[in-house]
């Protein structure tokens, strides 16, 4: 391969031009094993990036694939649809809690927030409250990379001041506080309540991602926050948004990390897991009472349409995934995976350097005092077979479901040998 083009022509995710880290050339990739090029194969730890749950070049999805291919990769979603984007949302409305019965199909995660801020804005312009166009949120958050998605991330983690006077403000509140299986502390959402009490008729929605939030810090909190949230914007009458971009198709145990609190929210984003990590697809998903108000209003239309919108060839592997995802017994993996994890990290708790060990459904977190050294430690798991590319001070694990016992103790067993090399 050449690698000499890629350093000096191709930019990696948050990286410099000038001096990149090191980067490794993939060969192939099959069930939980990548392949480098130079044959070294390596577990994968991170199912690209919460994306590839069933692993890689899986056979059903490959025929899913491969059999829409000759039927037609693309045609435009403006006058046409097709059986996929039908197939797809018919699946996609039977798994969420009724009233969210409205899809928007679009390209990633980030422009399904947009979506969904634009969908919130447009809804109380027809309302009649124009003036309530602010977002509310809380800290450690991430919604991606595009403005407005920007604009809701964490505004210290997040890139507010490089891009300030760019980047909408809106208002934030603590994360919450409160964790996963912590007895609820009423406290805890009392920052929240103020602000919505304070602010309501400026603010749109609020958005958040529910019982774990994942780029802004992998932090898991209690299910109680989710139903006080959805007391409070009914009675403030604010629109509620989940982004389960990363928490959606079981990675938290539940097939939407929402059903844990047993709340339904306004509007819903989907995205990552959703074509099984094979290609970009998501979804923005509203209420009918949402959408009706929307068309209702002044001019009447939700104004989004992306050229790839509902890319057939997306939408039939996502069919494709989603079947095999709740045909198997996704539920029993999961826990298995959890109580792995659970196992296989808890022996980093005594490392001087790690501050919490924690793991929810099939996602393991080992939180360090200090910032990793990234080229370093990324060699020596490379070194040990196993891919995780930690971020800040978080080494985490989040597998593809299929993963093996056996490969998933190799996984574990890395992080505690590698963080002792580091750190011990
Ligand atoms: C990854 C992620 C996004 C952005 O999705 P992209 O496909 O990268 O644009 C948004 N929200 C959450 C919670 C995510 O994890």
């Amino acid at each position: 391969m050449d690698m000499d083009f890629d350093r000096h022509h191709l930019w990696h995710p948050y990286t410099s031009m000038a001096d990149p880290l090191p980067v490794y050339p993939v060969k192939s990739a099959s069930g939980v094993m990548i392949e480098l090029e130079d044959g070294r194969q390596l577990i994968d730890g991170m199912s690209s990036w919460w994306a590839a749950i069933h692993g890689y070049n899986h056979p059903v999805l490959n025929r899913a694939a491969t059999e829409q291919l000759e039927r037609m990769s693309h045609v435009m979603f403006g006058g046409l649809t097709h059986e996929p984007a039908i197939e797809l949302g018919k699946i996609l409305i039977s798994l969420l809690p009724d009233p969210l019965d409205s899809v928007f199909f679009c390209d990633s995660g980030s422009v399904s927030v947009e979506v969904a801020i634009k969908m919130a804005l447009q809804y109380w312009r027809a309302a009649g409250k124009p003036d309530k166009k602010r977002l509310l949120t809380v800290r450690s958050g991430y919604h991606g990379d595009t403005f407005m998605a920007m604009s809701v991330c964490d505004p210290v983690t997040g890139m507010h001041s490089l891009f300030s006077g760019a980047v909408p403000e809106q208002l934030f509140v603590e994360s919450p506080s409160c964790g996963f299986g912590e007895p609820w502390r009423e406290e805890a959402i009392e920052e929240m309540r103020q602000a919505l009490e304070d602010h309501a008729d400026t603010i749109a929605a609020v958005i958040i991602e529910p019982i774990v939030q994942g780029a802004g810090g992998m932090r898991f909190y209690s299910p109680v926050y989710l139903q006080r949230l959805r007391e409070l914007c009914t009675e403030h009458g604010v629109l509620l948004i989940f982004d389960e971009i990363a928490t959606g198709f079981g990675r938290t145990g539940k097939l939407f990390a929402m059903e844990r609190a047993g709340v339904t929210p306004d509007i819903v984003c989907l995205g990552k897991a959703l074509t099984g990590g094979y290609m970009t697809l998501a979804a923005t998903i509203a209420t009918g009472h949402v959408a009706d108000t929307i068309s209702g209003g002044d001019p009447g239309l939700f104004m989004h349409g992306p050229t790839f919108m509902a890319n057939p060839l997306a939408c039939a592997v996502a069919v494709a995934s989603l079947r095999l995802l709740l045909s198997g017994d996704w539920r029993a993996t999961v826990q298995r995976i959890e109580r792995q994890l659970a196992e296989g990290l808890a022996p980093c708790v005594k490392l001087s350097a790690v501050r919490d060990v924690r793991v929810l459904g099939a996602i393991g977190v080992v939180e360090l005092y200090h910032p990793v050294d990234m080229a370093s430690i990324q060699k020596r798991f490379v070194e040990y077979g196993v891919w995780v590319r930690p971020f800040g001070r978080l080494v985490y694990l989040m597998p593809p479901f299929i993963i093996s016992e056996a490969e998933l103790v190799r996984l574990t067993s890395a992080v505690c040998e590698v963080l002792v090399e580091e750190y011990g």
